[in-house]
């Protein structure tokens, strides 16, 4: 994460993040770039590996650790159009043969031979999206799946031989009681995953379900009850055994999501598809590059068949930028790692972001936890504020 780290590290690290545009039907609350539509799966494919081609110049000596196929709906692919995704992964970029590879998976997509096939691919870790284990809740979300279906499909992976399962839920729905709240996250944990990542639902612009919040057509549970579902959420997970290391992701001990860990920590990361994000800050270089793919199938297909960069915006962080982002993202997961913080600017820390984080353990809202400061259950409800306090520029 520090400037003189990333310049003297004799190995560059990295990940692989694939975008797979494409779902089953659109779920009311998305804004995720994904398209229903899958006359362009074919043209995708061959931008796709175009793009990872291209890339191979870039990522020369990135050594990956992780890879991450998610979207949309991966699992709307047939196993030889994942094939092809992964044999170019494999092809342009050098991939740690113990890498933890994962794939997103709708329960409603799936059958368990695809989940096998998915292991010959070498997949070794699951996400996937379930949300709730109540159907009236899950119509409301607009899932094409039901709370049996999600049910079968951790057992189909358990069967296929996946030991590294994580499942996605949503809480904080309109109209949800802790009490449904709580018999969601307790029917994931009895599944015994080795992940949980539970969101707190955020009504999105340009979303059918924003719109229906505007009509007043639906009413979103108000900040109090929300909080509350959020405290519920940790003070559940934890019991369970779950260790809380990002706002809304609880591992078993020694299984956090790497790849995610990694985004948190300013790895670089190569993101193909559109609307995909990359960041990249080699070893040798003092500069950190971020880029974000074109939000459209078509001029991203498009684009990469003419020989162009489907990337719309590209940008060198400056050092304030870089502070501030190891700020939002530590506090959010590890902790804010001083000696790193002050890496990041030759001043380090101002006076006032000093005495902010006394204030913020002194309210019991952080602690000291040897070079780190973490946030408490108290803090993580309001991690928002607590950054916004912190924040450079
Ligand atoms: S399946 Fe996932 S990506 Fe697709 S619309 Fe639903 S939430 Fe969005």
């Amino acid at each position: 994460m520090n400037a003189e780290k990333g310049m003297t590290s004799p190995e560059w690290h990295g990940g692989l993040y694939v975008h797979v545009p494409f779902c089953e039907r659109k779920c009311s609350y998305c804004d995720f770039y994904s398209v229903e539509n899958r006359s362009l799966v074919e043209d995708f494919l061959s931008a796709i590996e175009e793009e990872i081609r291209t890339s191979a110049e870039r990522g020369r000596g990135m050594h990956v650790d992780t890879v991450y196929i998610g979207g949309g709906t991966p699992s709307v692919l047939t196993l030889p159009q994942m094939r092809r995704i992964v044999d170019a992964l494999r092809c342009w970029h050098t991939i740690d043969p113990h890498a933890e590879f994962t794939i997103e998976v709708n329960p409603g997509t799936v059958t368990r031979e695809a989940l096998s096939e998915f292991r010959m691919l070498g997949c070794n870790r699951l996400s996937i999206g379930i949300q709730s284990f109540d159907d009236a809740e899950l119509a409301f979300l607009e899932r094409i799946h039901s709370a049996d279906e999600a049910r079968g499909c951790v057992a189909d992976a358990r069967a296929a031989g996946f030991e590294n399962l994580s499942l996605d839920l949503i809480t904080a729905l309109p109209g949800q009681t802790v009490e449904g709240c709580v018999r969601s996250l307790e029917e994931a944990v009895a599944l015994q995953p080795e992940h949980i990542s539970a969101y707190t639902l955020i009504i999105e612009e340009h979303t059918p379900l924003f719109d229906r919040v505007k009509e007043g057509r639906v009413v979103p549970l108000d900040d109090a009850r929300e909080t509350q579902c959020y405290e519920t959420t940790m003070a559940v997970l934890e019991r369970a055994g779950f260790e809380h290391y990002e706002v809304s992701s609880f591992a078993r001990p020694g299984r956090r999501s790497r790849h995610n860990s990694a985004y948190w920590n300013h790895t670089s990361y190569f993101g193909f598809g559109p609307s995909a994000h990359s960041f990249l800050w080699k070893g040798g270089d003092a500069q950190a590059r971020r880029w974000a793919n074109v939000r459209s199938i078509g001029a991203y297909c498009e684009r990469l068949r003419v020989g162009q960069s489907p990337a719309d915006q590209e940008e060198t962080l400056t050092p304030d930028q870089l502070f501030d982002e190891a700020v939002f993202l530590g506090l959010r997961s590890d902790g804010l790692d001083m000696g790193v913080l002050e890496g990041l600017r030759a001043e380090g820390l101002t006076r006032r972001q000093r005495e902010t984080l006394r204030e913020i353990c002194e309210a019991g809202l952080a602690f000291r936890d040897g070079e780190r400061v973490r946030l408490t259950p108290k803090g993580y409800v309001l991690c928002d504020e607590i950054c916004a306090r912190l924040l450079v520029s």
